[in-house]
């Protein structure tokens, strides 16, 4: 939610393309409204625009010299999208202008002071109390001595109450950004010519690779020859840097429409990766490093809760069936907007295990720290090296999916699948799962990335399935066991990019209430493997179509049973039944994808939604 962009360079340059170049990539993080401001010799330059960044574009002027640039592209929470709520903000006099990524919780009474004090406010948002805060602590000191300002910075961080990711900037300070983090991710790059602030790694791909990771509550000066860390009671903090993996072909289209059609084609590979090196097929083990250091904890955990939201909470899902039947292990799912707040007892005996693709995810995050209090074990589970939940949580597994553009989650919540699988053998071995059962899992799951090439393979079948359906309005997803959670991610990604309303629901319960629904208008997608529940889940489709309901049925290949009932058939190789559900959510993905094509929509960047939410 919110990218934030920004760098101070040695000499003074024409930025802005880089700053757009650099946004762009953060415009999954939130595309209401775009905003930039530099430090020039003349003062401040600042334009922004609601709407995407190529609405801001043709009012920005190309030639304008500085070494100081900062941008935002905006989620908004707080005030519609409009000019005036775009970011950056500033103070009654312009010369401190600020971006922020979070919500201030206590922003009224903020403002309400400061007006008081004669400041005059001209947005809707909350962030804007923060430049008028800084100005006022600032007051008559705003000689070129950084010090003051940095002290004006520290003392507004300690008035705000709530999530921020701060990029500060003033007119009389041309080589310095000030940020500061709390719960909103923040990281510096560092170059010979520049140092770079961002909300995520992928924006500095093309300057760096040498990042460092603020943590919460602290802030840093940036200037092109120094970096100071420092906590907000200022003690200094010495942190080294680490290397980005990532290489830049994987945030390009690289021939693709759109991300998520790329990063749907990238499942094969994306389940590759987060199980190459981790399995001992022979031995039937999976070996998963982030866990070693407290492998001994992990024998004795006799409950796991897993906590995680969207897309991230119905892999979650899809575990607790690995990991009760395969394992033995007592799982719940705890959605992270909930668990922060319920008061639920744990015993010593209990494990956390958080997991969101960004590491960022707010919701999530709090759960986590609310559940750190009881001394609980903490895991993570997540794809951004580095992130606050990878920092956060006592060990982990990353997914190493490469980065996610589009914001609606395919390849990683496949990879969390894979991961799922893993931990399943790795905490089973560690309990009863026989060395047998052990070899047959891993095995299997060795064979799922080229499956699922060949369900790609398919892909014309299933967008010609897609063309025939993207008209109607309604669609149930069902599913039953290992495939249920699949019915709510399959619901969940054709809501998000065709904007068609979808329901998932457990295929037994359909009977208690959305079967109402039926009728030859509503169709039904059901994933109907060949497994143990199976000859179940047929007769609920004997169901829908006494009811006249179209069915898509997704099914095993080689089955014929079912051209009775099936108005169209999409087919999935063999596999077990633990490991049906990475095979049976792609066509689901693919599925959601052409019909939000059809349907004319930007299906990487749907309305209202962004990637990475790290706001409650
Ligand atoms: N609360 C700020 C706004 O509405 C920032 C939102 C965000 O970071 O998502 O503009």
């Amino acid at each position: 939610m919110c990218g934030i962009f920004g760098f101070v360079s040695k000499k003074p340059v024409t930025g802005i393309g880089n700053m757009l170049q650099a946004l762009k990539k953060l415009e999954y993080r939130g595309y209401d409204s775009t905003g930039i401001a530099v430090v020039t010799q003349k003062g401040i330059y600042s334009q922004k625009k609601a709407g995407r960044i190529s609405k801001l574009e043709p009012f920005l002027d190309k030639k304008v010299l500085g070494s100081v640039f900062i941008g935002h592209t905006r989620w908004a929470t707080h005030g519609k999208p409009s000019d005036k709520n775009a970011h950056p903000h500033f103070g009654c006099d312009n010369k401190i202008q600020i971006v922020h990524n979070g919500i201030i919780e206590n922003y009224k009474s903020l403002k309400h002071e400061l007006e008081g004090r004669g400041h005059r406010f001209k947005s809707d948002t909350d962030s804007e109390v923060f430049a008028h805060l800084v100005e006022e602590f600032l007051g008559r000191k705003n000689g070129s001595e950084i010090r003051y300002f940095e002290e004006a910075v520290r003392l507004s961080l300690k008035r705000i109450k709530g999530a921020y990711a701060f990029a500060v900037i003033h007119q009389n300070y041309p080589k310095v950004i000030i940020v500061a983090k709390n719960s909103s991710p923040l990281l510096i790059g560092l170059s010979d010519q520049a140092k770079y602030i961002a909300s995520d790694p992928i924006a500095l791909l093309r300057h760096t690779r040498k990042v460092i990771y603020l943590n919460d509550q602290e802030l840093a000066i940036v200037t092109p020859d120094q970096l100071k860390i420092s906590t907000l009671q200022n003690k200094e903090i010495l942190r080294k840097y680490q290397e980005v993996s990532w290489s830049e072909d994987a945030v390009r289209k690289t021939g693709f429409t759109h991300f998520m059609e790329k990063e749907i084609f990238e499942e094969p590979e994306a389940v590759e990766n987060a199980i190459r090196g981790r399995l001992i097929v022979s031995q039937g083990l999976a070996k998963l490093g982030g866990l070693e250091s407290v492998r001994q904890k992990l024998e004795s955990v006799k409950r796991l809760i897993i906590t995680a939201c969207g897309t991230a909470f119905f892999s979650g899902l899809v575990g607790e069936y690995m990991l009760e039947e395969f394992a033995g292990l007592p799982v719940e799912v705890e959605s992270g907007s909930e668990l922060r707040y319920k008061r639920s007892p744990f015993d010593d005996k209990s494990a956390l295990l958080a997991v969101s693709q960004s590491g960022e995810t707010a919701d999530t995050l709090g759960s986590i720290k609310e559940i750190k209090k009881t001394g609980l074990l903490t895991l993570g589970l997540v794809n951004t090296v580095g992130s606050s939940i990878a920092r956060e949580t006592n060990a982990g597994v990353y997914n190493h999916a490469g980065p996610e553009i589009s914001v609606a989650s395919t390849k990683v919540f496949i990879s969390q699948l894979a991961v799922f699988a893993l931990l399943t053998l790795f905490l089973g071995r560690q309990r009863s799962m026989s060395k047998n059962m052990g070899k047959l899992i891993a095995s299997e799951l060795t064979l799922i990335p080229r499956k699922l090439r060949t369900i790609l393979e398919s892909s014309v079948y299933i967008k010609r399935v897609a063309r025939k359906y993207f008209k109607y309005n309604n669609f149930l997803f069902l599913g039953r066991k290992f495939n249920y959670p699949i019915a709510l991610e399959g619901a969940l990604k054709l809501k998000e990019v065709s904007y068609i309303h979808a329901e998932g629901y457990g295929a037994g319960d359909m009977k208690h209430g959305p079967l109402a629904l039926i009728d030859e208008n509503f169709p039904s997608i059901v994933i109907a493997p060949k497994d143990s529940v199976y000859d179940k889940v047929v007769s609920n489709m004997e169901e829908l179509k006494a009811r006249k309901g179209k069915i898509i049925i997704i099914t095993t290949s080689g089955n014929k049973g079912l051209d009775k009932l099936a108005d169209e058939v999409l087919y999935i190789p063999k596999t077990i039944e633990m490991l049906t559900p990475l095979l049976t959510v792609m066509p689901l993905h693919l599925l959601a994808y052409y019909m939000g094509v059809f349907r004319g929509h930007d299906v990487d960047k749907p309305r209202n939604l962004a990637k990475s939410v790290t706001v409650e």
